[in-house]
């Protein structure tokens, strides 16, 4: 069976758009409006002649009831099918409550985490991904799901892991 990655995070931190810059095209719907993706959603991803799949899940939010709790236990589902996750952050906004209760969520699902710091779209941000040290699941590795950068490192440590 090939491995599965779980992209997971708070709304809005770019999870489709490092989907749809992985696969290549644009399938994964990106929005300014926060919790677009409702639905845990797989595609067939390649990098370097591996198969694996990628898994689009909606943003995680704590406490939240209705919709929002739904959008959150797809992400629980697809954490709990998943051999690898890649936690999405902002690097713009820095370590936020939500970002440290998802991180909880992780924890007890016991699976490997890579800390992925979005939206790092030149180097000159690159300090800020060091911020994300905190949350204790050891390196955290810049990315700018909008230009690339830092997407193919990411892909390598996802692989090795899975
Ligand atoms: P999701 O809710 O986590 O799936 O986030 P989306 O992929 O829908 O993106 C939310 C917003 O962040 C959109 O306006 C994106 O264009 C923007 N965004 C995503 N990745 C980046 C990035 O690397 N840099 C910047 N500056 N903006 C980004
Ligand atoms: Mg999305």
């Amino acid at each position: 069976a090939v491995g599965v990655l779980a992209v997971v995070g708070r709304p809005n931190v770019g999870k489709s758009t490092l989907v749809n810059r992985i696969l290549g095209r644009r399938v994964a719907v990106v929005e300014d409006t926060p919790g677009v993706t409702r639905d845990r959603v797989s595609y067939d991803a390649e990098w370097a002649g591996n198969d694996f799949k990628l898994v689009d899940t909606g943003g995680w939010e704590a406490d939240v009831e209705g919709i929002e709790s739904a959008i959150a236990d797809q992400a629980q589902v697809a954490v709990r099918l998943s051999d690898v996750v890649i936690l999405v952050v902002d690097g713009q906004v820095g370590v936020t409550a939500t970002d440290e209760h998802i991180v909880r969520m992780l924890r007890e699902a016991g699976k490997p985490v890579i800390v992925t710091v979005n939206k790092i779209d030149d180097y000159s941000g690159e300090y800020m991904a060091a911020e994300f040290w905190k949350l204790g699941l050891g390196e955290p590795h810049p990315v700018s799901a909008m230009h690339g950068h830092g997407v193919g490192d990411l892909l390598d440590v996802a692989l090795e892991t899975l």
